[in-house]
């Protein structure tokens, strides 16, 4: 069967934050200070110089690999009854068949012939984060949280740490991409709305058992490129529409 790409469609969306994120960095580019656990940023220079500092983000790397995770505990390899996470012993999906596989990518295995659905874009903060940030945090774009254990003895804090996080109701926007082939099936899309509820119930980033990673996702728009027409077509469409996208 013909696997021709018929056209793509992109979610536009927020991802609100809901509680501290960390989403760690490299140390490489802070002046040595007291941060222990500093947040992954993006040097201004590629944004915009009118900001003036580093801006945090959030890797479209450390969404897909989250939602992949989370997806391997519900869905099930081609021809299995066990879900992923458990039929393969914590590695992710190789089998090249299942939905994880035709969205995420084949884990290692190079003998599949089927392409990667699924582009997740890199988030940056809205203008309103920005000015918010500005307002609120005295000259950083983060808050430094100080955690510590505790002497089970004494009952006195001990060791302790200090995290960066982005602060709650901070907002980022990005795409999160779906390439339709010919043959996909509505299923793939209905399996990345999976991916971002399962998403929105666990956490982002690091330490979401303590409370931290909580977000929303506000979808701002749907738009359907189709590649079949001549230019190629963009229009804004609505979820009812995608059962029409891939063709019943
Ligand atoms: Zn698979």
């Amino acid at each position: 069967m013909s696997k021709a790409l018929k056209g793509i469609i992109k979610l536009e969306c927020k991802i609100r934050v809901l509680t501290g994120l960390h989403i760690g960095g490299s140390k490489e580019n802070v002046e040595i200070g007291g941060i222990d656990n500093i947040v992954i940023k993006v040097p201004v220079l590629k944004l915009d110089e009118a900001i003036e500092r580093d801006v945090p983000y959030i890797p479209g790397s450390s969404i897909k690999g989250k939602m992949r995770a989370l997806l391997e505990w519900v869905e099930k390899p081609e021809g299995s009854m066990q879900v992923i996470a458990l039929e393969n012993k914590g590695e992710p999906c190789n089998c090249g068949r299942c939905r994880v596989c035709k969205l995420f990518g084949a884990h290692k295995n190079a003998k599949t012939e089927e392409p990667v659905r699924l582009r997740v874009e890199d988030f940056y903060p809205t203008e309103k984060t920005i000015d918010m940030w500005k307002k609120f945090l005295d000259g950083d774009f983060v808050e430094v949280k100080v955690e510590n254990t505790i002497d089970r003895i004494k009952g006195t804090a001990l060791h302790p740490r200090h995290q960066e996080r982005v602060i709650p109701f901070s907002e980022f926007t990005g795409f999160i991409k779906i390439r339709v082939h010919e043959g996909d099936r509505k299923e793939l899309f209905d399996t990345i709305i999976r991916g971002i509820q399962l998403l929105e119930d666990d956490y982002l980033g690091g330490s979401g058992s303590r409370g931290y990673g909580k977000v929303k996702f506000i979808k701002e728009k749907i738009l359907w490129t189709d590649y079949r027409k001549q230019p190629f077509e963009e229009k804004i469409v609505d979820e009812n529409e995608i059962a029409n996208i891939y063709g019943a």
